[in-house]
């Protein structure tokens, strides 16, 4: 099979002919028709995330059809031991064991992609291939993040990317209130982020025009951290929603005090996905993709690493047979 290969940190996506991969007990072999492009992703090519797989297929966002012609979504969580005090406490995505795509396990940047069938999704009817994808990462942790606000009505989102453009509609859905804060100067995404329901989009470090209930920070900047508390409301929550985030910087207690909270989320149940699959038609979101082709990867992520990429960026995979 073709596949985009990463087979060191800081170094392109090579594209290689590999073996096609058997499915082992318990697992699918799917022909991949789409993958989203994750933050972490660039997180994994750049060295940022410790202990990949190496050479390893990146992807974990992926969209394929079975041998038996069921179409079916692969998400990050790819593995548990289903034993730990986490899994036994419904808490899988803080297993001590868990095995992720496109991390240690091989992903979907390829024509052919095999995963555990516990943990895939099948997909709502009526999202093409290209437009689910970006459901199964950005969507799916987004809306854990989400649900990590608690029952915010004025809700900041930080970094207006693939999770925001998404999210955002789900919070308008719920009745929530939408505040977005992009790069300063970064007219389009501000504008996007209106189009979405947004009702204030501003530079990252400005105050919105009220005081928020929650903070979502998508964007891997530390710095947001303290801006975002010092937007936030007594009571008011800051979910860091990233994998990775550069350094904290130290901030005055008084933006904590008042009982604000800081948290983290980290990778997805299966019930996060089965929650966000079956909201998503309601709300319906629509995913807004730019779609490359499987071969195009390496320019994807460099897009993505960028900023220039609006709502999603999706590699499409054709394959020759
Ligand atoms: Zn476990
Ligand atoms: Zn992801």
């Amino acid at each position: 099979m073709k596949a985009m290969v990463l087979e060191a940190p800081g170094r392109p996506l090579r594209e290689t002919e590999l073996p096609d991969p058997k499915p082992g007990p318990g697992q699918v072999l799917l022909r991949v028709s789409a993958c989203g492009v994750c933050r972490t992703d660039l997180h994994v090519a750049d060295g940022e995330l410790p202990d990949p797989k190496l050479p390893l297929v990146l992807g974990h966002q992926i969209v394929g059809e079975t041998e038996d012609g069921r179409r079916l979504g692969v998400p990050w969580l790819g593995w548990t031991d289903g034993e730990c005090r986490y899994c036994r406490s419904g808490r899988e995505n803080l297993c001590d064991r868990a095995r992720f795509t496109g991390y240690q396990l091989d992903g979907g940047y390829a024509e052919l992609a095999v995963a555990d069938e516990r943990y895939c999704f099948p997909l709502p009817e009526g999202y093409s291939d290209v437009q689910a994808a970006p459901l199964l990462c950005a969507g799916l942790i987004g809306y854990r993040a989400l649900r990590a606000a608690g029952d915010a009505e004025r809700l900041g989102l930080y970094g207006f990317g693939a999770s925001a453009h998404i999210i955002a509609q789900v919070a308008r859905h719920q009745g929530r209130r939408v505040f977005a804060f992009v790069r300063a100067g970064d007219e389009q995404a501000g504008d996007f982020a209106l189009e979405l329901g947004a009702e204030w989009a501003g530079g990252s470090l400005d105050r919105p025009p009220e005081e928020l209930d929650a903070a979502i920070i998508f964007a891997p900047v530390g710095e947001l951290v303290p801006a975002a508390l010092a937007a936030t409301a007594k009571g008011g929550i800051v979910v860091c929603a990233g994998i990775h985030m550069s350094d904290i910087p130290s901030f005055p207690y008084e933006l904590l005090w008042g009982e604000r909270v800081v948290r983290s989320i980290a990778n997805l149940t299966r019930q996060d996905g089965e929650e966000l699959l079956a909201l998503a038609p309601e709300v319906p979101v629509r995913t807004e993709v730019e779609v490359f082709p499987l071969e195009r990867a390496n320019e994807a992520l460099d897009k993505l690493r960028a900023g220039e990429v609006r709502g999603a960026a999706v590699l499409s995979v054709v394959s020759a047979g």
